[in-house]
């Protein structure tokens, strides 16, 4: 480790914008949610029916693949997100890393590829946050958004698994997810399009399941909504969720959200805002919810790592837009919102264990 972290001093060039501070150089107040290079990536190889076993920190940069490497020609590969969040005390911090390596271990067994340890992934997901740490914005302007892939590498001209796998982790500063902001998305129910089907990989982090969603989110923006909200396969009456975050709904003192079985993605931020919510004396319930109680719903926001918890202004579908009240000071999302940041800031007892320091 001592090795690593020293040649990562070394390799810095001064050219690289490195800030008095110890900062990049680079305006903290416009970040979005774009592609920010930063210095450092982890990758580590594995050849098929074995362990990984030991990775590096290497610059970013491209990497070299076979044309017939089956991420490139089956899809096989599988994508994690996660934040290193700065605290006002200068400690980094990490949410839950362990639930990202368990998921990317299920969905490594759903696609055929063998996954990094927990103690792997965790300890590749700090060495990428602390070589790029210049990049981890200052408290409250963001964070470092930490993107592990594990991709089928090797080739393969027939369909089968590949021969080699690689884990990649790669980081880039971000601030809001959507161009709204922190306001209320404007959500467009599809129902002509489906995300997951029963049986297949929508319950996984398989890179598969967001190129079938460029079209239908492209058609909702086109119309001036925020994002889609995709409907059950079967019936198309069930809400499941949208195109990178869960949904949840608030009826008095009940807040709802569609069950994890495989059709949608069992996310971190939701199962953390499900324990929220719980501390808060609310119910809450994991069930089947149709379009129509949405439509009937006090409030509803969405919850991911890159959305965090976002509230819903408003629902349209087939032609029917409703809106819901978002600016009270006292809403459910708000409340809950407000304490799951104040874990993650340190402001409250993160009472589960939940944060990681990383330095
Ligand atoms: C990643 C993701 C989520 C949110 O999961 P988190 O673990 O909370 O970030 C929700 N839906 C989809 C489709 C996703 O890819």
């Amino acid at each position: 480790m001592a090795a690593i972290s020293s040649s990562i001093s070394l390799s810095l060039s001064p050219t690289n914008g490195h800030g008095e501070n110890g900062y990049a150089e680079i305006d903290w107040d416009s970040l979005g949610f774009g592609l920010t290079p930063t210095d450092y990536m982890y990758k580590m190889k594995c050849f098929e029916n074995e362990e990984f076993t030991e990775g590096q920190l290497i610059p970013f940069g491209n990497i070299e693949l076979s044309p017939a490497a089956t991420v490139l020609n089956y899809g096989q590969g599988l994508f994690e997100g996660m934040k290193a969040i700065r605290r006002e005390n200068g400690k980094l911090v990490l949410f839950r890393p362990d639930e990202n390596a368990l998921r990317m271990q299920i969905g490594a067994e759903r696609m055929c590829m063998p996954s990094p340890s927990v103690d792997q992934f965790i300890d590749a997901v700090k060495q990428t946050a602390l070589a790029n740490k210049r990049w981890i914005p200052p408290p409250g302007k963001g964070s470092l958004y930490i993107r592990p892939l594990l991709l089928g590498t090797g080739a393969a001209l027939g369909v089968s698994a590949a021969p080699e796998y690689t884990f990649l982790i790669y980081a880039s500063p971000v601030r809001n997810y959507f161009k709204e902001g922190t306001a209320a998305l404007n959500l467009y129910v599809e129902d002509q399009f489906d995300r997951a089907s029963r049986g297949g990989v929508g319950g996984v982090k398989s890179i598969s399941n967001y190129a079938r969603g460029l079209k239908p989110l492209a058609r909702a923006k086109a119309r001036g909504f925020s994002d889609v909200l995709y409907l059950d396969s079967v019936n198309g009456k069930y809400i499941e969720e949208v195109s990178t975050c869960n949904i949840f709904i608030v009826k008095e003192k009940t807040i709802s959200t569609p069950p994890t079985k495989g059709t949608i993605l069992p996310g971190v931020t939701r199962k953390s805002i499900i324990d929220v919510a719980r501390d808060h004396g609310f119910e809450v319930e994991e069930r089947q919810i149709a379009v129509e109680e949405l439509l009937e719903a006090d409030e509803a926001f969405c919850t991911g790592t890159a959305v965090v918890v976002v509230p819903v202004g408003s629902i349209t579908y087939q032609g029917k837009r409703v809106e819901y009240h978002t600016t009270d000071a006292n809403s459910v999302c708000k409340k809950l919102l407000s304490t799951y940041a104040a874990i993650q800031n340190g402001q409250i007892e993160d009472k589960r264990g939940w944060m990681v320091e990383i330095n």
